[in-house]
């Protein structure tokens, strides 16, 4: 048999400032941009993603494949319609010259300015030169989903993990549903409910509830074989767009849709009565800092969940730094905040030197309505490094990690952590590689929200969420969405839960 394998990956913050051209999908690239072909495949190999695995199950089958795309972007705003056609042309291409099934690995929040529902118009496009060839797709715990992406494809498994460690463990579950209606032991049916709930993804790790229950529910009914394959989807809530939501699906047989469809009924009552769980309770940045302040021992991380890169913040919100200094809590390590400006005026300046800094501050975000304020410190230049460092922690082990120039400054009991790139701090190397041990520092505060736990749960006494502003800010409410389906909780009142009605055959292919 014959493969085409691709990977298009984006979670898109429709309300980041942070532009996303080709350039960006550059993840495990070793080029400026996507890598094609050959490229594409050595970039892959042996990595913790769905590609990964369909490669290794070609391989290990005898079958052929190609790799016409790796493409993966941290999170920022809308994709650039030149960059999406750009990519859907390499994968086309491939599967225009014949193939027994199309493999993908993508994320399910991509928004594109031509478009915003990115993988349904991707699988809509395969499906109408390629009627008949059966599509797997492996997905982000945080997609959305259209009626596109479900009619569209064959089978779809998503992440049962938050941080996402069993991403090469999902693309072998999307293969084998694949495999098996290849070989006609299966005839595979995509069962899905979306409710009407836009959930806080700090509500999502499938390790505590409410979440937890009901993905241990999903994965025991895939593994003891009550259906092909179960997945839960607590969805991206930070996407103006129409297909927000909680989803909810199931790949059944044809023939045992009963078991299906009660599994569902199931999920859906457990989700449901738990809505209320799904909201993020909301405490204000000072609130959040005063507590911390009266922990005696550190170190106590201070994690600002509102400007986090890796889900489209322009890290450079200088709102929680300042109420810091303000609250006076002294030996403190903040960073990195990306600000390429800042770090030339204190390389100019240099070591040692006294100096005067606007830090931070320089991205407007105009969706949110706000403005960027720089912070103006002063202080000495204390250390200078090229950003380069490998990472020890577990997440993303061994890989390099390359933060541009990075300049601290020393002011009044805080180093202030500067870089030219942003990079969400899941390794304490942010702050080990310019030569500052975060364990003897009483405060660590860091922009992000959930995976800074991989690096920094472990040496932290205390953990103090505290929402700072931006473009991820918890404050759900505060975002002016004008295309979101409504009514949806908690914004509306009184939603209520209509079951989904199963998508009807429809004439032609749906988009
Ligand atoms: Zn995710």
């Amino acid at each position: 048999m014959h493969f085409v394998i691709a990977m298009m990956r984006h979670e898109t913050n429709t309300f980041s400032p942070v532009a996303t051209p080709l350039a960006s999908f550059n993840r495990g690239s070793r080029t400026e941009g996507p890598a094609f072909g050959e490229a594409a495949v050595q970039g892959c190999e042996g990595t913790n993603t769905a590609a990964a695995a369909f490669i290794d199950m070609a391989r290990k089958q005898g079958d052929s494949f190609v790799m016409p795309l790796l493409a993966n972007a941290v999170p920022s705003g809308v994709v650039t319609a030149e960059a999406f056609a750009l990519m859907c042309e390499a994968i086309l291409k491939e599967v225009h010259k014949g193939c027994d099934a199309v493999l993908l690995d993508l994320h399910g929040a991509m928004v594109v300015e031509s478009h915003d529902d990115a993988e349904g118009e991707l699988l809509y496009r395969i499906r109408t030169i390629a009627p008949n060839v059966p599509i797997a797709v492996a997905l982000d715990l945080h997609a959305n989903f259209s009626e596109a992406m479900v009619a569209n494809a064959t089978t779809i498994a998503g992440y049962c993990t938050y941080p996402h460690i069993d991403i090469y463990e999902t693309g072998v579950r999307a293969a084998r549903t694949l495999m098996a209606a290849l070989r006609g032991e299966v005839r595979p049916v995509i069962l899905r409910r979306t409710l009407p709930m836009l959930t806080h993804t700090l509500r999502h790790s499938p390790r505590e509830q409410p979440m937890k229950d009901i993905m241990d529910r999903a994965m025991a009914a895939e593994r003891e074989g009550e259906v092909l394959s179960a997945s839960v989807f607590g969805g991206f809530p930070l996407s103006d767009i129409p297909h927000v939501g909680f989803t909810l699906l199931v790949v059944a047989d044809a023939d045992r849709q009963d078991p299906a469809q009660r599994l569902l009924d199931e999920l859906e009552t457990m989700a449901w009565s738990r809505r209320a769980d799904f909201v993020f309770p909301l405490e204000s940045m000072v609130e959040s800092l005063r507590f911390a302040k009266s922990l005696e021992d550190g170190p106590i991380v201070l994690a600002d969940h509102g400007d986090n890169c890796a889900s489209g913040g322009t890290t450079d919100q200088m709102m929680v730094l300042a109420e810091v200094m303000r609250q006076g809590l002294a030996d403190v390590v903040a960073g990195p905040f990306c600000d390429p400006a800042a770090v030339a005026e204190m390389i100019t300046a240099g070591v040692g030197q006294e100096i005067t800094v606007a830090v931070g501050g320089k991205i407007d975000s105009p969706a949110l309505n706000l403005r960027g304020h720089p912070l103006q410190l002063t202080g000495r230049v204390k250390t200078i490094t090229d950003g380069i460092f490998q990472v020890t922690g577990p997440m993303f082990t061994g890989m390099q990690v390359r933060l541009g120039r990075v300049a601290v400054l020393e002011t009044k009991g805080v180093l202030v952590v500067v870089c030219e790139k942003p990079q969400e701090p899941y390794d304490t190397g942010v702050f080990t590689h310019a030569g500052i041990d975060p364990t003897r520092k009483k405060y660590i505060l860091l922009k992000s929200r959930q995976h800074f736990r991989a690096g920094f749960e472990p040496i932290a006494r205390h953990i103090v969420l505290v929402a700072g502003f931006g473009v991820c800010s918890s404050d759900l409410s505060s975002f002016p969405y004008k295309n979101l389906p409504r009514p949806i909780y908690p914004l509306d009142a009184d939603v209520e839960l209509k079951k989904a009605i199963l998508p009807q055959p429809r004439e032609g292919i749906p988009r």
